[in-house]
């Protein structure tokens, strides 16, 4: 029985989903009030099918759209909680939850795109987006256009009328540069094109691109969504009318997430704001004494004043995040690498956005096969590293650093 049923109470004001706060979402949004067998928590039900009482149920089941299970490649009642959650926490219509950040990127643009189309896109990118797009969506007869990451002039000039959609990440990965979403929204709206934001590394916490006009936002969330570096999703955010037939195309292709996972996801959720809150402050911390380090030439974080997009970032942004990526005056591969091999906190390893500090560079790990030209194109140089701030203690991590540094 809900309080609304009991005679003896006055029913409770409503509370407005729309001013609640950031935990308060991330805990409650998205679950029932009450849970099978009353348990506080919600189960794993690890069904990859679910069963009719009769044929008349089945009937009822195709002719009414009931939201019910059905098999699992089309959902499962964790991953329905999982996206009712997420769109809270994004302020969007609808959610579509995806095994990994790649299943989420690829099912919306094959849902979107057909041979002939045209998209956009702003250079920083992360690398296997890039592959999909230049390597197998060409193969589909979808034609794509890098532009340099910034220039909304390029970008505008690039659209055609067979560009259907505009995509970018914000910060980019790994060289933290910021859109503006004004401008990015504007020129989607001049031409009627429709907007993708990766926002991985932004976060619902640090910025609202949904807010702004884009119109769909994705995120890997097997960074700081889950944030525990033991789990793979991803996520499409958007209204629900643009994302039926992204659904559908789950349905198909199958990138669905398993019940223990989602139940994961769900879990690593409630903590959400608490991660970030210390994200920001460790990203910040780093950064700031990265930046005064001797043997440090640059540090690409928008939360420092002499980067490019600081103001932007100020204006549109929360905060910053974790990621750090910086340069060695020594512009030799091996001063990079020994840097990276003295850490004794910070793993070795690719991600982000996870509760232990990750670091890594990127030439060896993700661009190591690439020609020079290409790196150079990329943006990608021999003595970059990329920190990936956990939610350690700052000192700590500082004093990793500085003794990873040390050249005596
Ligand atoms: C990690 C990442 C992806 C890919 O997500 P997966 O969950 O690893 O498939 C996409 N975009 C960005 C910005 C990422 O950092």
């Amino acid at each position: 029985m809900s309080h609304s049923e009991n005679p003896a109470h006055p029913s409770p004001t409503p509370l407005d989903p729309n001013s609640l706060g950031v935990s308060t979402t991330a805990i409650h949004g998205g679950e029932a009030r009450q849970k099978a067998h009353h348990a506080l928590t919600d189960p794993i039900v690890c069904a990859s099918t679910f069963s009719f009482a009769n044929t008349q149920a089945v009937i009822d089941f195709i002719e009414q759209d009931q939201p019910r299970g059905e098999y699992g490649r089309y959902g499962n009642p964790s991953d329905m909680v999982v996206e009712q959650k997420l769109a809270a926490m994004e302020g969007a219509e609808d959610a579509i939850l995806f095994s990994s950040g790649m299943a989420a990127l690829v099912t919306l643009l094959m849902a979107k795109l057909s041979a002939g189309d045209e998209i956009v896109f702003f250079d920083q990118c992360y690398h296997r987006s890039r592959e999909f797009c230049s390597k197998y969506l060409a193969r589909y007869g979808v034609v794509t256009k890098q532009v340099k990451t910034g220039d909304y002039q390029a970008m505008a000039d690039a659209v055609s009328p067979r560009t259907k959609m505009l995509v970018s990440e914000s910060p980019t990965n790994p060289h933290l540069s910021v859109i503006d979403l004004e401008k990015f929204v504007g020129i989607g709206r001049q031409f009627g094109v429709e907007t993708l934001i990766d926002a991985t590394l932004a976060t619902p916490y640090n910025l609202r691109p949904i807010a702004a006009g884009v119109d769909y936002v994705m995120h890997s969330a097997t960074k700081y969504l889950g944030g525990h570096n033991d789990l793979l999703a991803g996520v499409v955010l958007g209204r629900a009318s643009l994302l039926q037939d992204v659904r559908s195309l789950r349905g198909v292709l199958g990138g669905v997430n398993s019940p223990h996972n989602c139940y994961l996801l769900q879990r690593g959720l409630k903590t959400f704001e608490l991660r970030m809150q210390r994200h920001n402050e460790n990203g910040q911390r780093l950064a700031e004494f990265l930046a005064s380090h001797p043997q440090v030439e640059t540090v690409l974080y928008p939360g420092l004043p002499n980067h490019p997009d600081h103001e932007l970032a100020k204006r549109t942004m929360r905060g910053f995040g974790g990621l750090v990526t910086f340069m060695l005056k020594d512009p030799d591969w091996r001063a990079a690498a020994r840097v990276v091999d003295r850490c004794q906190l910070a793993r070795i390893g690719p991600s982000l956005g996870g509760v232990e500090t990750l670091i890594e560079q990127p030439y060896v790990m993700s661009y190591y096969k690439y020609s020079p030209e290409d790196r150079a194109r990329f943006g990608i140089y021999d003595n970059m590293i990329r920190l990936a701030c956990g939610v350690e203690n700052a000192e700590d991590l500082i004093a990793d650093l500085d003794q990873a540094l040390r050249t005596d």
